[in-house]
């Protein structure tokens, strides 16, 4: 039996947090008690994750009780940078040249379009489909690659956004380092989105259900502040901030804590006003109990 140790700060002290994930029996959560990382084992070999993310939009679809178009993900990604307009004007401002890296239906790509009309912006995504539909939708002037490999050896960036992108990545560290390569100078920023631990469905309501169903075998990593720190530190990197982000309301949150599943869960959504689901919202985002942050980085 071989020892189970910690992937970011190293520490033995592992334990086995969750048998199973929504989309494989056979795979483990572990955690570990030092750095609070939360890693999948075993993950996927790289021909599994290339099969996998070829049926990417297939596999996904199981999880939503509506099919989605494109165009109806964008607008909901869309709303959710303007609801949390602050954060994002933060992160843009005064920024020449962004790079998104996984741009998925475009949602921050327009939010960038319709605020900062004069940066200049590249985006990557490796979804052919989502390719195609971001190329058919009037972002004129946005350079489109399928990949960082396709970058110009010279390409420099201001602000390079990864939202929902690094849980998926197996090599964080040469991930960042890669990336760290790219960032233009001190000024410049690297702000990535990924799910927080303390998601209130597990941290505060204790959701079996749910907590089978968030962890899946794509998110390789569930981070802690505590363990961004000891990677941003073998990168080159600091910690400029964290955001946290609420993205599911309590409408959403009262759906799972009666069916115990994924539901239409309007009925919630008209009962309670605007007011009321956004200062419910910010009570969680005061305990940095959420089910998104951001953590922003530079070069150290
Ligand atoms: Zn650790």
């Amino acid at each position: 039996m071989r020892e189970p140790h910690c992937p970011v700060c190293g520490g033995g002290d592992i334990t086995l947090y969750m048998k199973g994930v929504f989309d494989c029996e056979s795979t483990s959560v572990m955690e570990c008690n030092g750095c609070g990382l939360q890693f999948l084992d075993p993950m996927m070999s790289d021909e599994e994750e290339h099969e996998y993310y070829r049926n990417y939009y297939e596999n996904q679809k199981t999880r939503h009780y509506k099919t989605l178009s494109v165009k109806d993900i964008q607008t909901g990604a869309l709303k959710n940078y303007d609801r949390y307009k602050d954060i994002y004007l933060d992160l843009i401002k005064d920024k020449k040249d962004i790079l998104e890296i996984g741009s998925g239906s475009g949602g921050f790509l327009r939010f960038v379009k319709g605020n900062s009309p004069k940066s200049s912006v590249v985006s990557i995504e490796k979804s052919e489909s989502n390719r195609d539909f971001l190329k058919d939708g009037d972002f004129n002037g946005i350079t489109f690659l399928n990949d960082l490999s396709q970058l110009g050896q010279e390409s420099r960036f201001d602000l390079i956004a990864a939202f929902g992108v690094f849980e998926h990545i197996k090599n964080g560290v040469s991930f960042l380092e890669m990336v760290r390569r790219c960032l233009k100078d001190e000024n410049s920023r690297l702000a990535m989105n990924i799910p927080n631990k303390r998601n209130p469905l597990v941290d505060l309501y204790h959701i079996d259900e749910f907590r089978k169903f968030s962890y899946m075998k794509q998110h390789y990593y569930t981070y802690t502040e505590r363990s961004l720190e000891i990677l941003a530190a073998r990168t080159g990197y600091v910690i400029d901030k964290f955001n946290y982000m609420q993205v599911w309301g309590l409408d959403n949150h009262l759906s799972w804590l009666k069916n115990k599943r994924p539901q239409n869960f309007k009925i919630y959504t008209d009962i309670f006003s605007a007011e009321t689901l956004k200062s419910y919202d910010n009570d969680l985002i005061k305990r940095k109990m959420t089910d998104l942050m951001m953590v922003v980085l530079k070069k150290s």
